[in-house]
This record gives structure tokens, sequence and C-alpha cells, in this order.
């Protein structure tokens, strides 16, 4: 194996490495060192960190990694070798992207509509059939126009039908490639924190570009995937009124 040829190590930092600005020198060292991958506070109070590239970096990274930053006290360093996953830049993993909603929405026709937060706007896609915790479901989804903030928000009559907001949270942005090029390239993968949605979903366009281009949205399979629900049918409600959208066109 030549020494150019890029490893990857992922584990754990542990010690007093919260609150400290970890996150932040160890992004600015792996970058400035041309490594890739990311770095996160776990809920345990340790950082997570998966760093990828040559050998020699990688071992400059992990003897910082050993130090910290000044207000740090690190006790562990636990990485191991795993395989090389491709990403093309190191990030910060575990700040909120923005914040999502899924609103039902009487139109020409029943649908539900995906928005995400993305630079200010939130980026649309409508899904005919709706979401589903179901990872082995595939849902398609075709891309709309952007919307606004308060948009994503409303809820109440339209001079169509009407809309409730049948879900909303903060997601997080994934996956190999950052935000927004990876929707650019057709292949995006989030995790939303949602009242009903949450864990990992992907986005992946198969037609089209632009306004009207065809995607799936699927779950992925992880702890908070349900095979065999239909989430849409189980938790109708809205989450801002607690109506559905049959007792709001009713004017319930
Ligand atoms: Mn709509």
């Amino acid at each position: 194996m030549s020494p150019a040829e890029p490893k990857a190590v992922r584990g754990v930092v542990r010690g007093k490495v919260q609150g400290v600005y970890f996150r932040d020198t160890t992004e600015l060292r792996a970058r400035s060192l041309g490594l890739a991958g990311w770095v996160r506070n776990a809920e345990d109070g340790t950082v997570l960190i998966h760093a990828e590239g040559p050998e020699r970096e990688l071992d400059e990274l992990v003897a910082f990694l050993g130090e910290g930053p000044p207000a740090a006290r690190v006790e562990a360093v636990e990485l191991e070798p795993v395989p090389v996953d491709g990403y093309e830049y190191f990030g910060i993993r575990g700040i909120g992207s923005g914040s999502f909603a899924i609103q039902e929405h009487l139109a020409t026709r029943r649908h539900f509509d995906l928005r995400l937060e993305v630079d200010g706007v939130m980026r649309s896609w409508a899904l005919p059939r709706g979401p589903s915790l179901d990872p082995f479901e595939r849902r398609p989804a075709t891309e709309v126009a952007d919307h606004t903030r308060d948009d994503a928000r409303y809820e109440g009559p339209t001079p169509t039908g009407g809309v409730i907001v049948w879900d909303r949270g903060a997601y997080e942005r994934e996956g190999l490639v950052p935000w927004p090029a990876a929707l650019d390239r057709g292949r995006a993968e989030f995790r939303l924190d949602g009242e009903k949605l949450r864990g990992g979903f992907a986005l992946r366009r198969h037609t089209g570009r632009g306004e009207r281009s065809q995607w799936w949205l699927t779950k992925r399979p992880d702890e908070h995937a349900r095979p065999g629900s239909d989430v849409t049918a189980d938790q109708p409600r809205s989450v801002v009124s607690g109506r559905t959208l049959d007792e709001l066109l009713r004017g319930g």
C-alpha cells in the first residue's frame, strides 16, 4: 500500500471537550491539512470524529486532537481505522441547518409539500403520496418553486382548498457533498428532527432539472425507521392546531 493512499479513522475524544471550541478548531485544523470528514458533539459530552486523507496529515490531526484548543482538557482519543467514505470536505455536524415543514395541501389535488430551509428560502417538493417512515417505500417528490418561511408556517383556507402544517422542526444536512451543491447534483441526505418524522432521509433526483424535476424521497434504515408503517394515515393531524385537513376544510 502506497503511503499516499488515503486512509480513514473514526472515533471519540473524551474529556472536557464541549463548549471549548473543540469542533471549530478541529474543523479548521483538518481543513488546513487538506483532510475530509466531520466532527460532532455527542449527547454524552464527548466529541465524535471521522477524518480521512493522507496518513501523515491524519497523524498530525490525531496529535492535535490529543491536545485540543487551549480551554479543552482531553482525557482520551480513541480512534480506529475504518474504510474511506470519500467525503469531499471537512465539516461540523450536529448543527441545525434550518427549519423544515411538511404541509398537507388541497389544491387541484390533495398532496403533501416538503419544505427545507436552504439559504433563507424553503426549497420545496410536492409529495403526491406523502412521506413515509418505511425504508422500503420510495415516495415520488416533484420539485416546485421555492416558498417563503411564512408560507411554510401557514395553516388555513386557500382559494382552492386549504393547508395544514402536518409536521415541522429542524433538520441537519448530511451526506458527502455540502449543500446546496448536493441539491444541484440531485442527491441530498438529511436528518429531520420533527414531531412525526425523525432520522435520516434521502432525496434523489431521477428525471429533469429545476422546477418539475422528479425525485424519490426515502427513509434511511436507522432507529427511527418504521417498516410497514403508514405515518400519514396513523398521524393525520396538524402539529399546530390538532385539526385534520378534512376538519379544516369543513370549517372545524
Ligand atoms: Mn402544495
